[in-house]
């Protein structure tokens, strides 16, 4: 599945709906079997709802197939997932910037197939906030724990909601999450704390408000199921909060086999994180500030899905 989406996505754009009929047709079971069903509400396909910047820029680019990268010069569809810009047939400035409220961090497994990686829409889309690690090359996050966390669902994973009250006790505690880590590593170097007023000198915030903008930094895991546990238990991880996101139910086109529907895609995680964060965290109303997070993949999954539809499968 993963092979012949990635096969059908780098073709010249003209031939991709027919290839997609042809192969969809031969191998119709087994895209029965993983593809979402087709949508019949907004429930199923919450893409629908979605207020996106106008993708012509995307269909434009679609017609005319494959174009080159600016840096490398390789031929790609829609943008150039080793250099993370897109294509010369898609203009940055035709492509929504999307401001958000925190940095993110990808740590991507190298084994991970650029091509088929979602992670680098959030670079295109949110290029000053979002910085692309390639694992093991990946920052020392030990005293700056205070204000960072991960999202893994683990045992100890805490909900969004509870970001702040947790980070809270990262501070009072110095570097400590728990009693465990504490007799685990009883020397670790104390977190910097820095006063509030510094880094935010014209910020007149409540304290609530304070709490719970704590968080300056999430860091999200971009690789298979089998990929994230090894990176996981890498040792300059250790000791971070970990936030388990609400259960929602994918859209990803190239779902993992035999993961269940919730397992959402890297550019649906930051999504979904980043709504929760800005309702319960921020305490604000959300009104689709992130939604062009899913600029690009919004497209492709219509693309693939009507593709689908049409190679008829009932
Ligand atoms: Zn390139």
């Amino acid at each position: 599945m993963g092979l012949l989406i990635q096969q059908t996505m780098s073709l010249n754009s003209s031939t991709l709906l027919n290839e997609e009929n042809a192969q969809g047709a031969k191998r119709n079971p087994e895209c029965l079997e993983s593809l979402p069903q087709t949508p019949s509400s907004v429930e199923d396909n919450p893409l629908q709802q979605l207020q996106l910047a106008s993708q012509e820029v995307l269909e434009k680019a679609k017609k005319s197939g494959r174009s080159k990268c600016p840096r490398c010069n390789s031929s790609r569809m829609f943008y150039c997932y080793t250099c993370f810009v897109p294509v010369e047939t898609v203009p940055t400035k035709e492509i929504p910037t999307v401001k958000l409220p925190l940095k993110i961090d990808i740590i991507k497994h190298p084994n991970e197939t650029d091509g088929k990686s979602t992670a680098v829409h959030a670079k295109l889309l949110a290029p000053d906030d979002v910085t692309i690690y390639k694992y093991p090359c990946i920052p020392e996050y030990e005293e700056k724990r205070h204000e960072i966390a991960l999202i893994f669902p683990g045992p100890n994973s805490v909900s969004v909601k509870d970001i702040a009250f947790h980070l809270q006790k990262y501070t009072k505690k110095g570097v400590c999450a728990s009693d465990d880590d504490c007799s685990r590593e009883p020397v670790l170097k104390q977190a910097k704390i820095e006063p509030e007023e510094e880094k935010n000198p014209n910020e007149g915030i409540s304290n609530s408000r304070s709490e719970g903008t704590r968080l300056k930094k999430i860091i999200f895991i971009d690789s298979t199921w089998n990929q994230t546990n090894k990176i996981i238990t890498d040792e300059r991880l250790q000791g971070l909060l970990q936030i388990e996101l609400k259960t929602r139910k994918t859209c990803f086109w190239r779902h993992q086999k035999g993961k269940p529907d919730t397992y959402l895609s890297t550019i649906e995680a930051i999504y979904y994180f980043l709504v929760d964060y800005h309702q319960e965290i921020l305490k604000e109303s959300y009104k689709g500030q992130y939604d062009n997070l899913l600029f690009f993949f919004s497209f492709m999954y219509t693309l693939i899905k009507d593709a689908k539809c049409c190679a008829g499968k009932e």
